[in-house]
């Protein structure tokens, strides 16, 4: 494998990992309170929420079912284009369930939006959204997202499961990606 320089890729930590973990932490907290007397189906957006998923979800005091859902907006590009695609459709059945989405990071909200709409068409209980990020700088549509990590400015960002054109998902941080790597 070619070894990355990648300071040389970001240009700033935005949040790290260490941050990441104690938010998640209160936030899950918070969650095990809200849901105490209700059964929680996690639903994670692929790709991105893989990591927030694996940290929060074992985060909580309880055991939670976890799905998925692969749905795209984006390609290989930094802005969101608005159409939304199902890429790969939840296993579980949503009617009567109270479902907690799981998204990296709400940029204009035009996926998030869909996604509300979808699920609640599929009949669920209730439908809430905690994602890790959230710029408020950047939206188009307003998301109703009981739980957010850290708002953030209106930067294009990756780690902790955000690529750019697949790549560093796998950083341990949240990072703000050099301009010049996607100009
Ligand atoms: P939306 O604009 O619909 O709110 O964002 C849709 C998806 O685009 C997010 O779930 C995320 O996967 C991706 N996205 C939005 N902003 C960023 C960003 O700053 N960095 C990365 N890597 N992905 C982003
Ligand atoms: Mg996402
Ligand atoms: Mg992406």
């Amino acid at each position: 494998m070619r070894a990355v320089d990648i300071q040389s890729e970001i240009t700033e930590i935005l949040v790290t990992e260490e941050q990441i973990l104690k938010r998640l932490d209160e936030i899950a907290a918070q969650v095990a309170v809200d849901y105490a007397d209700k059964d929680l189906l996690l639903v994670g957006v692929l790709k991105g929420a893989i990591m927030v998923m694996a940290d929060f979800s074992r985060a909580l005091p309880t055991v939670a079912p976890i799905d998925w859902m692969a749905v795209s907006s984006y390609g290989a590009s930094t802005k969101s284009s608005g159409v939304v695609q199902i890429r790969k459709d939840l296993d579980e059945d949503l009617h009567d369930r109270h479902v907690l989405i799981v998204e990296d990071i709400i940029d204009s909200g035009l996926t998030l939006s869909w996604l509300l709409e979808n699920f609640a068409s599929r009949g669920a209980a209730s439908v809430e959204v905690f994602a890790l990020l959230r710029k408020p700088d950047a939206a188009k549509v307003h998301v109703d997202c009981r739980y957010v990590g850290f708002d953030i400015a209106n930067e294009f960002v990756v780690g902790y499961g955000l690529d750019y054109a697949e790549k560093y998902r796998n950083l341990r941080d949240v990072a703000i990606l050099a301009p010049h790597v996607y100009s």
